[in-house]
């Protein structure tokens, strides 16, 4: 049984094709430009085959015939036909309040992901396009959606309201709805195999150019960094993060900026990248920072800073922790990103075993010394995985 595994971005699509029995990548790649030049980097493990092909895709429909052609046995591809893909697990930025787990994609679903992207303009209309592109081109396949928001749709009411007038949920339906929801998910149920508790308190933290930090309880999310938009919570790459709603009326007034320049300063021009200035990827910051840098140095104590916080608030709203799981691109990576974070956290059960955080090993790895209460892990998450687990699961 093989599932192809979809995300498409406005102007990428990246996919997977996994054997689900095995669950090892067939094959995997990223279609990149697309309405610009175009290019399609392709990669299949076994055969020892990458190529980086430029190749003109006016849209995401040139992409996908590429990707499908690509994956057959010409060129050398991993199936010999398409009649062997079972079906297509679609990653979808927004389920609002719809959508709590993965689904078929039917009529009506495709009409309430296209309804909601008003609350995600940029990414559900690329995530309808991919799906209305597969019913064209496999009309006999089924698609089914996996939402990045669904898992947080287990959050209690106190949690995911904000204390706005009550009719700017009601009419507008905003409030927090939270992201990294495959992410959050699959690291979580590692964690609680690994605890094997009832009732296990678990502090998610996924940090990578986008970061978010959720608390679980008992495989349920409680509470999540990011909120009606990926923009709350964190400092990330390029978006600030937590900061007072009414700096940004400020900002907006003393620049005379546009809503959308406004929207556009706070995701892509701030976070790292705007404190630091010179990049927005935490490899380069680091170095920065150890040659002296001092805007590197600030950059980098607010992040660290802003994890503790969400670490210890959702310490104490979920009433105890029993592990901490780090994963995503610095999460996975940055083993002093991870020990100044845990640093100063032994009041609360917190040791880090610093030789064993320091090593570089791949896979899951238990960080905590013997004596911590707290357990602390680093667990590669892996959202394709996810998405061709719940496809198998719902075809
Ligand atoms: P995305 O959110 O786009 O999926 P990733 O999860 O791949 O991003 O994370 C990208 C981030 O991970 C970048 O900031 C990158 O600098 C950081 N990163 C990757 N490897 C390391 C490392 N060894 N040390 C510090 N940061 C790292």
């Amino acid at each position: 049984m093989k599932i192809l595994v979809l995300n498409s971005g406005s102007s990428s699509l990246k996919y997977k094709v996994i054997d689900i029995i095995s669950e090892y990548v067939l094959a995997e790649g990223l279609c990149e430009r697309i309405g610009l030049d175009g290019r399609i980097i392709y990669k299949v493990e076994s055969k020892n085959i990458k190529e980086n092909i430029e190749v003109e895709l006016p849209t995401h429909k040139e992409a996908i015939e590429l990707v499908l052609e690509k994956i057959q046995n010409i060129d050398n591809g991993v199936i010999k036909s398409i009649e062997e893909i079972n079906a297509i697990g679609h990653r979808v930025a927004h389920g609002g309040e719809y959508f709590d787990d993965s689904v078929v994609v039917n009529d009506d679903v495709l009409q309430k992901i296209r309804e909601l992207s008003e609350l995600a303009p940029l990414h559900n209309p690329a995530n309808v396009l991919g799906i209305e592109i597969c019913k064209e081109l496999m009309p006999d396949k089924t698609n089914v959606a996996v939402f990045d928001t669904a898992f947080h749709q287990s959050m209690p009411d106190y949690s995911y309201m904000y204390a706005l007038p009550i009719e700017d949920y009601e009419e507008l339906k905003v409030r927090k709805y939270g992201f990294h929801g495959t992410s959050h998910k699959y690291v979580s149920n590692i964690a609680n195999e690994y605890l094997n508790k009832e009732n296990s308190k678990i502090i998610v933290c996924h940090l990578g150019n986008g970061s978010s930090i959720t608390s679980v309880k008992n495989g349920q999310s409680i509470d999540t960094s990011m909120g009606f938009t990926p923009l709350q919570g964190l400092m990330m790459g390029t978006r600030c993060g937590d900061i007072d709603p009414a700096s940004v009326l400020y900002i907006m007034d003393k620049r005379n900026l546009t809503s959308n320049e406004m929207n556009t300063r706070m995701n892509k021009e701030s976070g790292i990248l705007g404190v630091f200035g010179d990049s927005s990827d935490c490899r380069d910051l680091q170095e920065e920072m150890n040659k002296g840098n001092k805007r590197a140095r600030l950059a980098f104590d607010m992040l660290i800073f802003k994890i503790k916080k969400y670490i210890g608030a959702y310490a104490a709203s979920l009433g105890g922790v029993d592990a901490i799981c780090f994963t995503g691109g610095i999460g996975e990576n940055s083993s002093v990103v991870r020990e100044r974070v845990c640093k100063d956290l032994e009041f609360m059960g917190v040791k880090l075993n610093i030789q064993k955080n320091s090593e570089r090993q791949d896979g899951i790895v238990e960080l905590s010394s013997e004596e911590s209460k707290v357990k602390v892990f680093k667990i590669p998450t892996n959202e394709e995985l996810v998405i061709a687990r719940d496809t198998y699961r719902l075809v």
